[in-house]
């Protein structure tokens, strides 16, 4: 089995908006922001080859679609995510699966493109299975007002035209080294990847612990649309890590991609960085 991060690219996110109720004289002491409080942070992607040759991806960034509408955030150093497969001599078609955490326009967005042939949008990664929780498909579908402009139609509906959504409702595995869980808080129904690689069980913990700076349950992100569930949710996740000594990967840390975590008297903290 082969595991490797891929940044896709980054963004300013407002420090007020990433730490919630925590006060910026705590939080700044952990994560670096800019004059007017933003942020940068990766939109990583991960990359899985399985033993039995399934090569599977993990979120795909904001894509290149939606850039001027979402200018607020100033993308920057933005990857193609087929051309870094292409670079690591993978072939788009050849992606067996993507587990798209949830489907916020910034895990989601390459998903689809735009064929410069025909104008019409299609799936980039046209023989994958994409697999999303069906709380999470319905809730973008039927979206609430805080989380409606998150998400964005073009995103996803020529994978579903094309038959390509797998919908699970309960924790299940892709393979036998791959297991979906399904997290609530942040946004209903998102997946969290579980890796069992020979040297440490991984864990994508998506938006449930986005930055290593959040892993003390309280840092929630002003984002999280039910936050006590988000609470409650961290520490199913952190208690079984800190437990069996899983590596949690930070998909919009911009400095800190991996680590195992530890608990000391109540508190949660990295304890090995890794990748
Ligand atoms: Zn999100």
């Amino acid at each position: 089995m082969k595991i490797e991060t891929i940044d896709t690219g980054y963004f300013y996110a407002d420090g007020g908006a990433m730490f919630g109720a925590i006060p910026k004289t705590a939080w700044s002491r952990r994560y670096p922001s800019n004059e007017t409080n933003g942020c940068v942070l990766s939109m990583r992607s991960l990359l899985i080859i399985t033993d039995t040759g399934k090569i599977i991806l993990v979120d795909n960034g904001a894509g290149d679609k939606h850039l001027k509408q979402l200018s607020y955030y100033n993308f920057f150093d933005l990857a193609d995510l087929g051309e870094e497969l292409r670079k690591r001599g993978i072939e788009p078609e050849e992606v067996t699966d993507v587990i798209l955490t949830h489907l916020h326009f910034d895990h989601c967005g390459y998903s689809t493109q735009i064929n410069k042939e025909t104008g019409k949008l299609t799936p980039s990664f046209p023989n994958a299975t994409h697999w999303v929780s069906r709380k999470q498909w319905e809730n973008f579908l039927h979206p609430n007002a805080l989380e409606k402009d998150s998400y964005f139609l073009e995103n996803m509906q020529a994978v579903a035209d094309r038959s390509l959504l797998q919908l699970i409702d309960t924790d299940t595995h892709l393979c036998p080294d791959v297991e979906l869980r399904i997290f609530d808080g942040h946004t209903p129904g998102q997946i969290v990847p579980y890796i069992y690689s020979p040297d440490y069980t991984y864990v994508f913990a998506g938006d449930v612990i986005p930055l290593v700076a959040s892993v003390s349950p309280e840092w929630i992100s002003a984002y999280d649309t039910f936050p006590v569930t988000s609470y409650n949710e961290k520490i199913r996740l952190l208690d079984e890590a800190c437990h069996k000594g899983q590596a949690l990967i930070y998909c919009h840390d911009a400095y800190t991609k991996c680590s195992t975590v530890k608990k000391v008297n109540n508190f949660y903290t990295k304890e090995k960085i890794l990748l």
